[in-house]
């Protein structure tokens, strides 16, 4: 029996199997079709497949059947109609503004989005007559006031990057609406696994497949979920002329990460909120980030809009750069890189990496400050982590030489 015809399996059952069709040669594991184009078994039926009358494979840009079967996997557990995938994330959120808006439309997005978004909103779409207004995040008021006439979109991450704010999915997806605007949620921090933002109210979920999707830090990909019409029809229309698809290895490299992805984010909450709580005991930090702590502002509406808490934990050092460097440098396991939603545990420096560009005036509007550090939680031994931030807080405790080199001494 075809997968997709059980009724009511429950999101880790689709996770590993929603989407699977097998061939004739009766594989357990998905194919992958490393072709670019597809044959057709005469003239007439290639005429068809072209005019669209009979649906079917021509060209790799336009359908491949191991994206296709990531598309179904992803839509299935966000509870989407159907999902388009992506070569990114960026191109995921590029081909739903080039899809959606036109000259002359208007952008409400919270302000605390991923820098390239507001990149391409700033600096890019602006060129064609989109304009962009940016506002805080929780502010439902602020939200309300940047509407204007020919605004089309409200555009949001909750939570955020690095901060961990949360957005009211449903307040804001009620104001989009009465407004006659689409909610559009980059979901890339919770995943599926720990947030559905469709029955909240959201219109279109985004996704970069480059962080949790795979999960293991391997591949680039985006995905853009939502209803047949402006997902199915519109942004694909967009996708396979324009092209920024996803290569059928990164779709099933994206297909194994799904398997594991509700185990993946239970571990990473797990560990996260475990050392959420420990930092937040550690003298040298002055505030701890990450909305499963009783001390979070939103941490209600996290309990109940999120089912678990996510492995994002961001903490602020009283010592500032020079504390945040040293704890950084002195770490022997935890990877240096800004990546995240990687089995490997990942610490960054926002002020001087993901946020670097800004001015030192918007960072502190940003409330991105310079003893500001974040760490994407990994599936290491939670202990372990511990005891790699530990040196740093030792490191820091000692004030010996707090710039020496990371992990002297070690052949890391
Ligand atoms: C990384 C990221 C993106 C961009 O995705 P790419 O796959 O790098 O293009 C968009 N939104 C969020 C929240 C991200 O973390």
């Amino acid at each position: 029996m075809p997968i997709d015809d059980i009724p009511e399996l429950g999101f880790a059952s689709l996770a590993v199997r929603a989407g699977q069709q097998r061939t004739f040669e009766g594989e357990h594991a998905e194919p992958i079709f490393a072709t670019s184009s597809f044959v057709f078994a005469n003239a007439a039926e290639a005429a068809a497949r072209f005019s669209g009358t009979v649906a079917g494979n021509i060209y790799s840009r336009f359908t491949n059947p191991t994206v296709r079967v990531f598309q179904e996997r992803l839509a299935a557990l966000e509870g989407g109609e159907t999902c388009i995938a992506t070569s990114s994330g960026m191109a995921a959120i590029l081909a739903t503004c080039m899809a959606l808006l036109k000259s002359g439309d208007h952008i409400v997005s919270a302000n605390s989005i991923f820098g390239s978004t507001i990149s391409l909103f700033t600096n890019y779409l602006s060129k064609f007559g989109i304009a962009t207004s940016y506002v805080p995040l929780s502010n439902l008021a602020a939200w309300e006031a940047a509407i204007r006439p020919e605004t089309r979109l409200f555009y949001l991450e909750t939570p955020s990057n690095p901060l961990m704010e949360l957005a009211d999915i449903r307040a804001l997806a009620d104001l989009a609406h009465a407004h006659g605007c689409l909610l559009v949620v980059d979901n890339c921090f919770c995943t599926p696994a720990l947030q559905q933002p469709f029955p909240l109210g959201a219109d279109l979920v985004i996704h970069s497949a480059t962080k949790y999707l795979d999960g293991q830090g391997r591949c680039v990909g985006g995905a853009v979920v939502g209803d047949r019409q402006r997902v199915g029809v519109d942004i694909y229309g967009f996708l396979r002329t324009a092209g920024p698809t996803l290569s059928p290895f990164n779709a099933w490299v994206f297909l194994k990460g799904l398997e594991t992805l509700s185990l993946r984010m239970r571990a990473h909450s797990e560990s996260a909120l475990h050392l959420a709580r420990w930092l937040e005991a550690q003298p040298a930090v002055e505030r701890v980030y990450y909305p499963g702590l009783p001390s979070h502002p939103q941490h209600e509406l996290a309990k109940r809009q999120q089912s678990d808490f996510g492995g994002i934990v961001s903490f602020e050092l009283h010592g500032g750069r020079e504390a945040a460097w040293a704890l950084i440098d002195a770490t022997q396991m935890i990877s240096i890189t800004a990546n995240l939603g990687d089995a490997k545990t990942t610490i960054t420096h926002p002020a001087t990496t993901t946020h670097g560009r800004l001015t030192p005036q918007e960072r502190e509007t940003a409330g991105i400050r310079e003893g500001l550090v974040r760490i994407s939680v990994g599936l290491e031994t939670v202990a372990d982590i511990q005891r790699d931030l530990e040196r740093g807080f030792q490191r820091i405790a000692s004030h010996s030489d707090l710039s020496a080199t990371r992990g002297e001494a070690t052949d890391r």
